[in-house]
């Protein structure tokens, strides 16, 4: 048995596995980047090893310095988390190679299951259904658009080496293909220097539905049952549940045995998942459930399946390494209740998910849920890494109960200065549609105006807000000086400024008390900085664009569509900033001129840096 396990990951995966290891008595050695140096999973572990500066390709993805770290701290094991090295099949054979144990798939596997065109070819052969296209050598761009026509769109072009929701378009029809297959090919290029790509049907009203799997080194696999993952924002998932909603016994079957059956055709042993598109225009229905890939590791929503089963995952994928049997027959696995799991991301949900980075000065979550966090208060969201602050966790015993908990936990969230969607979550958990069950991945993008918070303060923010600089009972409150001021008392309408805008607020009486702390108010998972209004505070929102066209995020410029001296009208895209798993295309504010460039395509760019700088037509 493993007595002890470096953990080449960071975050939340990382305390995730270092809990799991204490309880079993191992010693863990954490791996770190230089800025992660005082975070919680690096203090955690029972010795931590500094790998390099914070870009990951020098540290958490450098397998010299993680081989080496394990080999200086003796340990037995090396547990790759998800995400970074977790599917690196070369890595994989030289943790082994190293005479160390691997806490993953077998290299072998990986590789087979790796390129998401190979995989499919595997599976077809192993009989199991996999979602129709063409996976041929041939990337010839007039052969592509040929089999696009033939396929009848939509189609999906997917990069093959892709992941984590990335390098995958969608065109609907034949004329936008050859734009659609250039921005898919610069993007799997940038993100996994690969560009080739296979076209797949684009399945209507599409649900992804995946199954956790488990072999062990005897030639046993089991299945834990199914997830629902349709909630997904770009690809890219936001709540995961468990069991799948509208999913009968018989479906049931069907699915999970598939998923063995893939598992098996790779001679899987650990834990991974079978990840299937469903067309759910009927219902889910077992011929028109599809494979879509396989992730040869830990998933980042698996609490959903422990929640269900009652099982430690990464217990499971402990002894498996070690070389022991399966802990469970299929038979003795049982579906208890509903789980329910919500990604808390630091983005703005207002600025179109724009990432926001910075420290986390203020931070508390709901009690009463399970929270899978890597950060605590203090701690800073860095452009370096995944911006997931957080895995918020419910259990009930009906899908209704999980839900409820869930959106109660998502409202209660409180997290300052940095941006969250905890609102966005909070609103999507209790939306009408979202209850009754009628998810697919469309689901966000199709109710958007509903679940993205208004810019503005809401009633309920602007009541809390007042309420908050009344004076304390006693003192006379409509006279009291510092900036808070009775317009008219009969009316009780008071002046409060929040977000940095002054509102006047006709003060109703009922209301709970608002949660504040330093002048920030929390209500509904949305976050506002409040206060009496400042003297001579003018007023109005911000001013018209002078023209700088500002990176709104920090990043690396991967396309600049202007030069210097090109005229440009309103709206059109000028260039294209990546940053932390997004594309965001930068746009003329007016029509004018490219009077200046300041960066080159390439160019990391710092928040608010200058990229061009237009001049208005006269
Ligand atoms: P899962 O399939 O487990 O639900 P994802 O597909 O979102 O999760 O990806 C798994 C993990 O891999 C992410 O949480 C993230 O840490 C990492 N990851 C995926 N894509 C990227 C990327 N482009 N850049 C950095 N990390 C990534
Ligand atoms: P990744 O490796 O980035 O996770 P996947 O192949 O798993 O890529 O696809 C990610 C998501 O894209 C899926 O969860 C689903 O929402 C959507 N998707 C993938 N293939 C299809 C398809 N053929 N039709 C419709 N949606 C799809
Ligand atoms: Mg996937």
């Amino acid at each position: 048995m493993i007595d002890s396990l470096l953990i080449a990951n960071r975050g939340e995966i990382a305390r995730r596995i270092t809990r799991t290891a204490k309880r079993l008595g191992i010693r863990t050695i954490a791996v770190h980047s230089e800025i992660d140096r005082d975070m919680p999973f690096v203090r955690e572990a029972d010795e931590a090893v500094c790998i390099g500066p914070a870009p990951a390709k020098e540290s958490y993805l450098n397998a010299d310095r993680i081989i080496e770290a394990a080999m200086r701290t003796g340990a037995k094991a090396i547990h790759p988390g998800y995400g970074f090295l977790s599917e690196n099949a070369d890595f994989a054979e030289r943790v082994t190679a190293s005479g160390l144990i691997w806490v993953g798939a077998p290299a072998a596997s990986i590789r087979a299951m790796g390129l998401k065109d190979a995989a499919k070819k595997r599976m077809i052969a192993a009989g199991v259904p996999v979602t129709p296209g063409y996976l041929g050598e041939d990337q010839a761009d007039e052969r592509l658009q040929r089999e696009a026509d033939a396929i009848g769109y939509p189609v999906l072009i997917k990069a093959v080496a892709g992941g984590g929701g990335k390098g995958m378009r969608r065109v609907d029809g034949a004329a936008e293909f050859s734009a659609a297959l250039a921005s898919c090919r610069r993007e799997a290029v940038a993100a996994f220097g690969d560009e080739r790509v296979l076209l797949e049907k684009y399945i209507l009203s599409p649900r992804h539905i995946e199954v956790q799997v488990f072999g062990d080194k005897h030639g046993n696999v089991v299945h834990l049952f199914e997830r629902d993952c349709s909630l997904q924002r770009r690809h890219q998932k936001v709540i995961e549940e468990a069991p799948a909603p509208g999913m009968d016994a018989s479906t049931r079957e069907a699915v999970c045995q598939a998923a063995v059956q893939a598992a098996r055709a790779v001679d899987y042993v650990g834990a991974g998942t079978i990840e299937f598109i469903a067309d759910a225009s009927d219902g889910l229905r077992a011929d028109r459930i599809w494979f879509m890939e396989m992730n040869t590791r830990l998933q980042v929503e698996h609490p959903v399946t422990e929640a269900i089963t009652g099982q430690d995952l990464v217990e499971w994928q402990m002894l498996l390494a070690s070389g022991e049997p399966l802990p469970l027959r299929q038979e003795q696995l049982s579906i208890n209740g509903w789980a329910m799991e919500a990604r808390l991301y630091a983005e703005n949900p207002s600025t179109g998910f724009l990432p926001s980075v910075g420290r986390l000065s203020h931070l508390k979550f709901p009690d009463g849920i399970r929270v899978d966090s890597g950060v605590e208060e203090g701690n800073e969201i860095s452009a370096y890494y995944d911006p997931m602050i957080a895995k918020l966790i419910s259990h009930g015993a009906t899908r209704q109960d999980a839900a409820r908990r869930l959106a109660r936990a998502a409202a209660g969230v409180e997290v300052w200065p940095v941006r969250t969607n905890a609102a966005f979550l909070a609103r999507t958990l209790d939306h009408p549609d979202f209850r009754a069950g009628a998810v697919d991945t469309g689901f966000i993008e199709r109710h958007a105006t509903d679940l993205v918070p208004p810019a503005e303060p809401s009633e309920r923010v602007l009541q809390a807000a007042a309420r908050a600089i009344l004076p304390k009972p006693g003192r006379d409150i409509w006279t009291t000086g510092s900036g808070f001021r009775m317009n008219a008392p009969s009316s009780r309408e008071i002046g409060v400024e929040v977000g940095g805008a002054a509102y006047r607020v006709e003060l109703h009486d009922e209301g709970e008390p608002a949660v504040t702390d330093a002048g920030v108010l929390f209500v509904d998972g949305e976050a506002w900085a409040y206060g009496p209004p400042r003297a001579g505070y003018a007023g109005g929102s911000a001013g018209h664009s002078d023209g700088a066209i500002v990176a709104p995020m920090p990043g690396r410029v991967i396309a600049l569509m202007v030069a210097k001296g090109d005229r440009v009208t309103r709206g059109q895209p000028l260039a294209v900033i990546e940053a932390m798993k997004m594309e965001q295309t930068l746009s003329a504010p007016f029509d004018g001129v490219v009077s200046e460039m300041k960066v080159l395509a390439d160019a990391q760019v710092v928040e608010g840096g200058i990229l061009m700088q237009l001049e208005g037509d006269q």
